[in-house]
């Protein structure tokens, strides 16, 4: 079933303790519809400038892409600068240049304005909330966030989150949207703002995912080498997001074999950096890291 993701696309420079590089392919859009692309169509709603090269719009497109809602206008397109010291679970943001995003104001085209599956991708709220007010009574909506909007424009954010089903988070963003420390008393804090579910990702620690009756947990994917953690969190949405939207069925056991495909996603997407091998991820990858996971926690 087709799932339409907001979110940026971008062009990053990035720098781990493995190396680092510059004007990469990037953006939170971008991470979560390759990856999302393994399990189902993906629409994309984004801005992109005059700079941004034709390569890497022709790779989104040979993922199978739906690009109808990539806008490219004058302007420069967003840039993200990122530093990761020794916790890799933690992005230094250096430089954020909204550039083409500041003026942006999403139209969809009319064929995604009855998209079942929807993903706003962290970007600012008041975009999120302008992609979900063009599309008619959709399935499930789902939002992921960043410390940059939940600190900048909290009104805005609140807004998205009464629209929302889903919300995805990373541990600090949660305690800093929540105010407190305890992660399960900001979860139940964060399900009395809208959303019926909440993801929060913890790094290397997994990810948990919480309704207003059960908790569940899947670890991450035990990996030696981590390289670039930057998109890990779009990538964990997109393959959740990816699995959930083969059908119009929300049960508890789906949404948990979901966390795990998010898991791994965003295990691929850690071993190199920007795209470079979730953009080479096959299904039997997936699959074999499937099985895997399942040894990994049973007992
Ligand atoms: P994550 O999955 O959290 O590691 O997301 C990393 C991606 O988010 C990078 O590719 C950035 O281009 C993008 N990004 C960083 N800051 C922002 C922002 N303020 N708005 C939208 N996207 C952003």
């Amino acid at each position: 079933m087709n799932l339409l993701v907001v979110g940026s696309v971008a062009l990053d420079s990035v720098k781990t303790p493995f190396g680092e590089i510059q004007d990469g392919l990037g953006g939170s859009a971008t991470y979560f519809s390759v990856a999302a692309g393994c399990f189902t169509q993906v629409r994309l709603v984004a801005v992109v400038g005059e700079d941004f090269p034709a390569r890497h719009v022709a790779f989104l497109r040979s993922r199978g892409v739906d690009l109808r809602g990539l806008e490219r206008v004058k302007g420069k397109t967003f840039r993200w600068k990122g530093l990761y010291e020794e916790d890799m679970n933690e992005a230094k943001t250096l430089r954020t240049e909204l550039n083409v995003f500041e003026a942006f104001r999403p139209e969809l085209p009319s064929v995604y304005k009855n998209t079942p599956f929807v993903f706003l991708a962290n970007i600012d709220p008041d975009l999120q909330r302008a992609v979900v007010d063009q599309i008619s009574d959709p399935y499930l909506v789902a939002c992921d966030t960043m410390n940059y909007w939940i600190s900048s424009k909290p009104k805005a954010l609140r807004k998205v989150l009464a629209r929302v089903d889903i919300l995805f988070l990373n541990e600090g963003e949660a305690r800093q949207l929540a105010g407190g420390s305890n992660l399960l008393k900001a979860a139940r804090h964060l399900l009395a703002l809208g959303p019926s579910t909440v993801v929060i990702k913890r790094g290397e620690y997994g990810a948990l995912l919480i309704r207003k009756d059960s908790i569940f947990w899947a670890p991450a994917y035990p990996l030696e080498t981590v390289r670039d953690p930057t998109g890990a969190g779009d990538s964990f949405a997109g393959g959740f997001m990816g699995y959930l939207s083969r059908r119009k069925t929300l049960t508890e056991a789906r949404l948990r074999k979901a966390l795990v495909y998010g898991s791994i996603m965003a295990s691929f997407n850690v071993q190199a950096f920007s795209l470079n091998r979730l953009r080479k991820v096959k299904r039997d990858d997936i699959e074999e890291r499937f099985r895997s996971f399942r040894g990994l926690v049973r007992f």
